[in-house]
């Protein structure tokens, strides 16, 4: 005889809650994407003056920093932690004016301007005018964890960050001959006011599995910079912009037109008052800045893993990879 057992509504109460807390998690993972995007500067560039070899030596630099990121998101790590060692990854190459290889000031020495912001508790750190940091990245996301400030600058950044354990370094350990050189052409050139030379900033946006949202930026300014001249890439909402409900944002160009128009933070305030897409909030912004005459780009990535990359000059160093195997790099505009 076959015994029946009666069901508990207690445990089947149980069971239906657990079933369904596993069912909406298996959606949420399988909804949930990562992504990440790139730039390592904009400005003046062209494929007549840039050499082949040139060019494939910017492109393996750019791939090998999204492959940094892509492990980092692919395995469930943060966006955080992709941006920081992405923009670690790029300062350490010369190729970029950020940490070695960064523009010179007028004054033949390197200040370094760097910014970071997690989008799901808008918190922030910035350090600006370093000068021994090796990568100041890292600092300002100790600024963001272990301070309680966001911005932080010159020597007190500096006594900060050795105080943090980070590496530190002589100035001259950012120098690079190709830097010098432009840098005595363009006081050569003196008041005239080429773009050329300028681009190389670096930024991260970030997407990580679990939603959440970072923006880096890191750079050494503009070249031939006076008076202890501070761009962009520090200031929060101009430079560098991430909350969760809308976007992330990192941003490389003339930084005075980029601090006058607040352009990362701009960004996400058309998807939030206008509830326009990133795309659509990206041109509107791209535009006021051609209006007002500034030069640049920027990265930004949405909470579903959308990217845009727009920009107003020749070039702009960029890429992006996402988990739906979409990944693409490329420097001029085309
Ligand atoms: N935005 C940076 C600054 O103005 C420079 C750049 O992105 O090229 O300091």
């Amino acid at each position: 005889m076959k015994k029946t057992i009666p069901a508990n509504p207690k445990s089947m109460i149980h069971i239906l809650v657990l079933t369904t807390l596993i069912f909406l998690s298996a959606i949420s993972n399988a909804q949930q994407n990562w992504a990440i995007a790139i730039h390592g500067g904009a400005g003046v560039m062209s494929r007549e003056r840039m050499s082949p070899e040139r060019q494939q030596e910017y492109t393996r630099h750019l791939d090998r920093a999204l492959a940094i990121g892509d492990s980092i998101l692919r395995a469930g790590g943060s966006a955080t932690d992709a941006v920081v060692l992405v923009v670690a990854y790029l300062e350490d190459c010369p190729l970029f004016n950020a940490g070695k290889g960064a523009v010179f000031t007028s004054q033949g020495t390197i200040e370094l301007d760097a910014s970071i912001m997690e989008g799901k508790s808008r918190n922030a750190g910035a350090i600006a005018g370093v000068t021994d940091i090796r990568n100041p990245i890292k600092a300002v996301r100790l600024v963001m964890d272990k301070s309680e400030h966001v911005m932080l600058s010159g020597k007190g950044a500096s006594a900060f960050a050795r105080e943090q354990g980070l590496d530190m370094v002589k100035n001259r350990y950012f120098f690079t001959d190709e830097r010098y050189e432009s840098l005595k052409q363009l006081q050569k050139r003196e008041r005239q006011r080429s773009q050329q030379d300028k681009h190389g900033t670096v930024g991260c946006v970030a997407l990580d599995l679990q939603g959440n949202l970072c923006a880096g930026t890191s750079t050494g300014g503009m070249m031939n910079k006076k008076y202890g001249r501070i761009g962009d890439s520090p200031v929060i909402g101009a430079g560098t912009w991430a909350d969760n409900q809308t976007c992330a944002v990192s941003c490389t160009g003339h930084g005075e037109y980029f601090i006058r128009l607040t352009v990362a933070r701009d960004v996400a305030a058309h998807m939030e008052y206008k509830g326009m897409d990133l795309a659509g909030a990206g041109n509107a912004v791209l535009d006021k800045l051609t209006a007002m005459g500034g030069t640049g780009g920027f990265i930004a990535i949405d909470r579903n893993g959308n990217i845009a990359m727009p920009f107003n000059t020749s070039g702009m160093f960029r890429g992006f990879s996402r988990s739906d195997g979409d990944k693409e790099i490329a420097i001029f505009a085309e």
